[in-house]
């Protein structure tokens, strides 16, 4: 509490896709992800030692295939990242997009034991169906906002969002014309990730930032569409332990309940 009033109440909601791997192939059934196997302990390691809560969002293939790397996230906040993920969600069908989310939210349901209330689509790609199939299932947030290197698509999504007049599922702003994620602070370095979060913060609106399990590994390996991130794993823990610092780092399940 008093920790919170030292801050000046500046908040960065911590989030985690748990996609590994099948963020670049769908294989159908797997047997090792290097991301996840080292990923995840490594994240969840950092939040257990420093007491905080992250909202992962959890891909039911995943948690089919690998539930040992998913019982370290049982105390954490688990939101909805679809069952397959499949590359632009925008793009099936009505009824292939319900079954994306709900049996994935069943999946989570039965392994945690807990509903997921928080959506964020795979490569950020919304559209109103998928608003209205997560109202109806009372989802209180879809978290689908955070642009990553292409501000043409958070915009595209924020107008969405907007036209939908979804008040419920309004998320705070994260940065708004600053690429600002796990991948963009690996690949650009420890000084564009202190200047553009320290610029963020004099917005002083609450900030959404997003990493993966990958930005927790050091691997020498170009072919996956990155950059050099062969200190990935340093220079998220760094970035992390600076953030922990300066803000309050909680989950959107804490946020929610705070505001
Ligand atoms: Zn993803």
């Amino acid at each position: 509490m008093f920790k919170n009033i030292m801050k000046n109440n500046r908040r960065v909601i911590l989030s985690f896709d748990v996609d590994g791997e099948r963020a670049f192939s769908s294989f159908d059934k797997m047997e090792k992800d290097i991301f996840l196997d080292d990923g995840v302990p490594a994240i969840t390691g950092f939040l257990k030692k420093n007491g905080l809560d992250a909202t992962f969002f959890a891909v039911g293939k995943n948690i089919q295939d690998f539930p040992r790397t998913h019982e370290l996230l049982k105390d954490f906040e688990i939101g909805n990242h679809t069952f397959s993920h499949p590359r632009y969600l925008t793009k099936k069908s009505y009824k292939e997009k319900e079954a994306e989310i709900k049996k994935n939210h069943e999946i989570i349901e039965k392994f945690f034991g807990v509903s997921p209330t928080m959506f964020r689509a795979p490569d950020y790609s919304i559209d109103g169906d998928i608003l209205d199939i997560l109202r109806d299932m009372d989802y209180i947030g879809d978290s689908s906002l955070i642009r990553v290197l292409l501000p043409f698509r958070y915009f595209t999504n924020y107008i969405k969002q907007r036209k939908l007049a979804l008040q419920e599922m309004e998320i705070p702003m994260t940065s708004f014309v600053i690429p600002f994620n796990g991948t963009s602070v690996i690949s650009l370095g420890m000084t564009y990730a202190k200047t553009i979060f320290n610029i963020l913060l004099m917005f002083n609106r609450t900030i959404v930032l997003n990493f993966h399990p990958r930005d927790f590994v050091n691997i020498d390996i170009k072919d996956i569409g990155f950059m050099n991130r062969d200190k990935a794993l340093d220079t998220s823990m760094e970035f992390l332990d600076y953030i922990k610092g300066k803000c309050e780092i909680q989950s959107f399940r804490q946020y929610y309940s705070n505001k």
